[in-house]
């Protein structure tokens, strides 16, 4: 199965909700049945046999597992499918700011997350990360995210490591396990401004603000 989220935050949004894709049918099925509360409406697939037989009864259903109500709403689907005619828009416009960060961040102190040769052109660019060793630098993630938004510049870190999320790191089932590359990937990452409404002047406004703060240290 593939998982999409369609969070306001993705390339396509319906507001909220998601898609699940799968090429096997039987759990087409279930995830439909699980979708709906585990409802089934197709007499074939009914366990009651008696329901079954030559006289059909018009409102019958049957429950028969536990689902839940995951529908997306018409709503929510009808903004889905105007999303994805603009789709290919998005995505280009997306690459051609992540290709005028890439050209103008070069001489910064930091490296890229995916922009090995060949990456812009598979990438959806969800997110432009930048890598930075803020030791090295002398200035904490923190700091620098609040300078930032003093200059009018939003910036988030994607994501905390899931095995040092309470939740996770009390389930987990070896806890001597470690993750170094999650960690030291995560105490360096920092994701600037990306999306395909920024005006080429807003692009420049990131760069100047990066520029500024990161050549403070
Ligand atoms: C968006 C996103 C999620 C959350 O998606 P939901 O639509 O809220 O379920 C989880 N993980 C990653 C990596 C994401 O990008």
């Amino acid at each position: 199965m593939s998982v999409f989220s369609f969070h306001p935050v993705k390339p396509v949004t319906t507001g909220e909700g998601g898609a699940i894709t799968t090429n096997n049918s039987d759990i087409a099925e279930r995830l439909r049945l699980f979708r709906n509360h585990g409802i089934e409406r197709n007499p074939d697939n009914f366990m009651n046999m008696e329901a079954k037989e030559d006289s059909p009864l018009p409102w019958y259903y049957e429950q028969q597992k536990l689902g839940f109500n995951y529908r997306l709403s018409e709503i929510q689907a009808a903004l889905g499918l105007s999303q994805l005619k603009k789709l290919d828009k998005f995505v280009a416009r997306r690459r051609e700011i992540a290709a005028f960060y890439d050209a103008e961040l070069k001489n910064l102190p930091l490296s890229l997350i995916q922009a090995q040769p060949g990456a812009r052109k598979r990438s959806g660019m969800h997110l432009y990360i930048i890598s930075v060793d803020w030791d090295a630098l002398g200035l904490t993630r923190a700091d620098v995210m609040l300078s930032l938004r003093e200059r009018g510049v939003g910036s988030q870190v994607h994501y905390i490591p899931i095995h040092m999320q309470p939740f996770h790191a009390h389930y987990r089932v070896d806890k001597s396990q470690n993750y170094p590359n999650a960690e030291k990937y995560y105490s360096d990452c920092l994701t600037i401004p990306l999306f395909p409404a920024m005006t080429d002047e807003d692009a420049k406004q990131v760069v100047i603000a990066l520029r500024k703060v990161l050549e403070k240290a």
